[in-house]
């Protein structure tokens, strides 16, 4: 799972996003409403936490244009307190849900988990490929009742293969919803990634479940 942070205050920023990466999901910061806009408008993200008074655009403003360039990811707003108008003005250009400051971790966590619940047309917490589990609550992989040991990014590259079950997911896909959009990831490093997959979740067992689509991408199923 991908958020977007966008909060000028680098304090509540950092402690989200730190907050966040121990939960699992890959998030990328903006500091200002512009560049908010823009890397939440490439539709990379499952979610994007927005403040409302942001330098360059205010929060009603990116998620008004996000909506208008049809870009559905789930939008949760972050008000100060007393800025209930806004909260009311945010529901009108199509965030889908807000919290106060100051919030506790806690509550920021259930709320995202939630949008990105909702923004998948079926939520599976468990997804299964063959005899293939990875349960997304507890971050665990088992294969024949064998606990599979990954890494972070081992485990997300699986996740968002086992979510496009069936379906050709390119190297540029895999980057861009796995890895942090800075992060200098050639196609080569996505070879890598499956490669060790495949040693630990294919070769062990009697059926490989990663496939390689000459020119295309990988899929699993
Ligand atoms: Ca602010």
């Amino acid at each position: 799972m991908k958020v977007l942070i966008v909060e000028d205050e680098h304090r509540i920023a950092s402690s989200i996003k730190k907050g966040l990466e121990m939960e699992n999901f890959v998030v990328d910061v903006a500091y200002d409403g512009v560049e908010g806009l823009d890397l939440a408008s490439t539709g990379d993200y499952d979610c994007v936490l927005l403040d409302l008074m942001l330098p360059g655009m205010n929060g009603l403003e990116v998620c008004r244009r996000l909506r208008e360039e049809r870009i559905h990811t789930p939008v949760l707003m972050l008000t100060a307190k007393g800025e209930l108008d806004d909260k009311i003005k945010g529901f009108d250009v199509g965030a889908d849900d807000y919290l106060t400051k100051p919030f506790s971790f806690e509550e920021l966590l259930a709320r995202v988990r939630a949008l990105t619940r909702r923004s998948q047309t079926v939520f599976h917490p468990v997804l299964e490929v063959d005899d293939l589990r990875l349960d997304s609550r507890s971050f665990e992989v088992i294969r024949q009742g064998v606990k599979i040991l990954l890494s972070r990014k081992e485990y997300a590259v699986l996740e968002y293969l086992m979510r496009n079950r069936g379906r050709v997911v390119s190297k540029d896909e895999i980057i861009s919803h796995v890895w942090e959009y800075d992060a200098d990831i050639l196609p080569n490093t996505v070879e890598v990634f499956i490669k060790n997959l495949r040693r630990k979740i294919d070769r062990p067992f009697e059926r490989n479940l990663i496939k390689t689509v000459r020119g295309f991408g990988y899929k699993i199923d």
